[in-house]
């Protein structure tokens, strides 16, 4: 069969090989062993890198059917699921950092993820330079030392839409010979395919995109085979292993990854469109508005279309926001993102409550910034409702 197939084709196709059965639908494997024909065959798949019938802490043909659909929309030789995005990024640092390491991240940068580079730091000896202004490739370059062994990416990023330009530290890394990751949750490879810009690991939370209907957790690691296998062994050792329920369902939303994520975005880029033009708004961000900083670069890097994830700042602050969000029918209050259904946030009442104002000042939330993942509804009833925000925000004045 002719290679590469477009994102909904590989989808639904690409992991067939992994079901045994004539279901069109694979079964939920739903069980943690599987029964050994010879006594050889144990000795075989207790040492192999991808036994295919074994203890489900090994693989499932679940997890290996999602994983094979994965590493091809990713263009990756190998993918790995776990059970949560954070789960995922812990076995990269497992496999890939020891104390007296260096690591450059960004300082806007995935809440989670900033916890598990913060206990690296502190519990591991792994030395971190944070990155101020993630577009600034200079600052990436200089912030390069001996013992560095890691560049992390997140772009956009979550909460403050950043970009970084991936082809840019890519190329910084392999001029290093520094390994290079890309937390790819907020583009999923419908807009970014972050290995074929350079980069040499793209990880995600698939709990947001890639499943897509809020209702399971579940991460990746998608990369070169020996990367792969290297975090594989990690989870052999600590566990996260995605249960074979979780993979199906994320491999049931990756079906219709390609239409939710366009249709996301398309209602994404709209609404920012309009948000600029209401006068309650200071500040729209969103990479796909010409106005964005990182827009040019987005431009580059992302395809067919920006995400669905946009930045908002109410002139009112705190109190308006609180009720510009009380008063949505449509969309709902949530800290999830990339589900089916819009999804509304305001880190100033709400996640960041109790942050020091100086860190809220350096992660750039302020009191009016609201934060909306657009789902797939139908435009007239999102902006409907987003004017039902803005007449109960004007009345709190
Ligand atoms: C949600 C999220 C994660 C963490 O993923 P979980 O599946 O919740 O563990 C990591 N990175 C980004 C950008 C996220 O939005």
């Amino acid at each position: 069969m002719p290679r590469p197939w477009g994102p909904t084709t590989t989808a639904i196709h690409a992991g067939k090989r992994f079901n045994p059965t004539r279901a069109v639908t694979t079964p939920i494997f739903q069980t943690s062993v599987f029964q050994l024909l010879e006594n050889r065959e144990g000795a075989e798949f207790a040492a192999s890198i991808e036994p295919p019938a074994f203890y489900t802490r090994w693989g499932n043909p679940n997890t290996s059917e999602v994983e094979a659909v994965l590493a091809e929309l990713e263009g990756a030789e190998r993918a790995l699921v776990a059970a949560s995005g954070m789960g995922a990024f812990a076995l990269v640092f497992e496999a890939f950092l020891k104390a007296g390491d260096h690591l450059v991240a960004p300082a806007a940068i995935y809440l989670g993820t900033e916890q598990l580079i913060r206990r690296w730091e502190a519990e591991r000896g792994l030395k971190v330079t944070w990155i101020q202004d993630a577009l600034d490739l200079g600052e990436w370059a200089a912030a390069i030392r001996p013992e560095t062994r890691m560049l992390w990416v997140e772009t956009p990023s979550n909460p403050t839409l950043a970009i970084t330009d991936l082809a840019g530290v890519a190329a910084l890394g392999k001029r290093h010979g520094i390994r290079t990751v890309a937390d790819n949750t907020f583009p999923s490879p419908i807009h970014t395919k972050p290995l074929a810009l350079g980069i040499d690991l793209s990880v995600a939370s698939a709990t947001k995109y890639l499943a897509g209907h809020s209702d399971v957790v579940a991460g990746v690691i998608a990369g070169s085979e020996a990367d792969v296998v290297a975090c594989w062994q990690m989870t052999k050792v600590f566990g996260p292993t995605l249960d074979p329920m979780a993979a199906w369902l994320l491999h049931r939303g990756l079906k219709t990854l390609a239409l939710r994520v366009r249709r996301a975005s398309d209602n994404a880029q709209a609404l920012a469109q309009w948000l600029l033009w209401q006068p309650a708004v200071a500040r729209v961000d969103y990479p796909g508005l010409p106005g964005h900083r990182g827009h040019e670069v987005a431009a580059r890097q992302m395809v067919e279309g920006f995400g669905a994830m946009i930045g908002f700042e109410l002139r009112a602050g705190l109190l308006a926001g609180q009720r510009f969000c009380e008063a949505l029918e449509v969309v709902t209050r949530g800290v999830s993102l990339g589900g089916v259904e819009s999804l509304i946030q305001h880190p100033a009442s709400m996640s960041h409550l109790k942050t020091a104002p100086e860190v809220k000042a350096r992660l750039g939330i302020s009191d009016g910034l609201l934060r909306f993942s657009v789902g797939i509804e139908d435009q007239p009833d999102l902006i409907a409702d987003l004017e039902r925000g803005f007449q109960a925000a004007a009345e709190a004045r």
